[in-house]
């Protein structure tokens, strides 16, 4: 495997399992561990990943010095740290959008051409990966984003719970990002213009 394609592969790993010991990337991999901390090393710097004590774990704020800026990739809209959305893209940029709105979108626009994408824990404030969170669509509590807006949790029990008392409907990764864009492409939403 090439170093980049080690990286990837590296990068997916800790963005699927959150935390992992360098003995268990030198396994999965196939390399020694002293080659993990020469492809972690990168990852370090762009702050995606944190060491920890015999591991590394995925940084809850992910800062990258490829894009400083803190506006959505979509709508520029200022991005609040409690909703963003971010995607992985493999050039190890990453983008960041408002809310699961744009992120969804985003992430329909680039098809496979981003690795991962992450987003908040609604209630708890962790982060997630975007592709196996639960989405709530139509609920009477505001967030303050755009419209539609999207809520992201990452146990169904607790988007269940949660549409049981402010309404709405609960969505997977796909049938969310579905369902934006055809209720975008419907009628009026502010990021529309965008597509
Ligand atoms: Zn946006
Ligand atoms: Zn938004």
């Amino acid at each position: 495997m090439l170093p980049i394609e080690r990286q990837k592969r590296i990068k997916e790993l800790i963005l699927d399992r959150h935390n992992m010991r360098i003995s268990e990337l030198s396994n999965e991999i196939g390399v020694s561990e002293m080659t993990i901390h020469r492809d972690l090393k990168p990852l370090i710097e762009e702050g995606i990943v944190i060491k920890t004590f015999g591991g590394v774990t995925l940084a809850s704020k992910p800062t990258s010095k490829h894009n400083a800026s803190d506006e959505c990739i979509l709508c520029s809209r200022k991005v609040n740290e409690r909703l963003a959305y971010r995607l992985f893209l493999p050039n190890n940029t990453i983008e960041m959008a408002c809310c699961a709105h744009c992120g969804l979108l985003r992430s329909r626009q680039l098809g496979n051409d981003h690795i991962q994408a992450i987003c908040p824990d609604f209630l708890r404030q962790t982060t997630i990966s975007a592709k196996v969170a639960w989405y709530v669509m139509d609920t009477s509590i505001h967030i303050g984003c755009c419209h539609p807006q999207i809520l992201t949790f990452e146990w169904k029990e607790h988007a269940d719970k949660f549409v049981k008392g402010f309404g709405g409907k609960v969505y997977s990764f796909s049938e969310a990002m579905e369902s934006i864009f055809e209720k975008i492409n419907g009628k009026d939403s502010c990021c529309s213009k965008q597509l």
